[in-house]
C-alpha cells in the first residue's frame, strides 16, 4: 500500500510560499523552519521538498541525494543553533511523529530539533 501524499497541508503551501514562514536553512532539497508554537527555547522543523508523508516514506522512497542533504541540513541546524556536542553545545532531542499512533499533526514528514534546555523524559504517554 502507498503513502497518501495530502497536498494541501500546512507544510505544503509553506513550500508553495502560500503561507510565510521563519527560514532558518535552506538548500535543493529541504528547509529547516521554527515551529509556530515553540516547546523550547531552539524548535526547529526540518522538512524535504519532496512529497514524503511520513519518516518510513522519506527513508523508503526518497533519493539518496534528498537523504543526505536532509541529515546534512540536521547536522547545520544543530550547528547553528549551538546545540551540537561536537561543538560545545549541551545536545538537543530529534522527533519524527507518524501517523494516528505517532500523534501526527501535519501529514508531510517533518523533523523537531528541540534544544536550549534539558527537554525532559523521553515520553509521557497519555490516555
Ligand atoms: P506534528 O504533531 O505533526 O509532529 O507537528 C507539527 C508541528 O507543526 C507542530 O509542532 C506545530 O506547532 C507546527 N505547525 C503547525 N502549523 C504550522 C505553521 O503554519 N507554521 C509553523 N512554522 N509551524 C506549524
Amino acid at each position: 500500500m502507498a503513502y497518501d501524499y495530502d497536498d494541501s497541508n500546512i507544510f505544503a503551501r509553506i513550500l508553495r510560499g502560500e503561507i510565510p514562514n521563519n527560514t532558518v536553512a535552506e538548500t535543493e532539497h529541504t528547509l529547516a523552519f521554527r515551529d509556530i508554537r515553540p516547546l523550547a527555547p531552539s524548535h526547529v522543523l526540518v522538512i524535504p521538498k519532496g512529497k514524503y508523508v511520513t519518516m518510513d516514506d522519506f527513508a523508503e522512497n526518497a533519493s539518496a541525494e534528498e537523504i543526505v542533504d536532509f541529515m546534512r541540513t540536521v547536522a547545520k541546524i544543530t550547528r547553528d543553533e549551538g546545540l551540537s556536542t561536537g561543538e560545545g553545545g549541551n545536545g538537543f532531542r530529534a522527533i519524527s511523529n507518524a501517523g494516528n499512533d505517532g500523534v501526527q499533526e501535519v501529514p508531510h514528514f517533518h523533523l523537531h530539533i528541540l534544544g536550549g534546555r534539558v527537554i525532559g523524559p523521553m515520553i509521557q504517554l497519555r490516555d
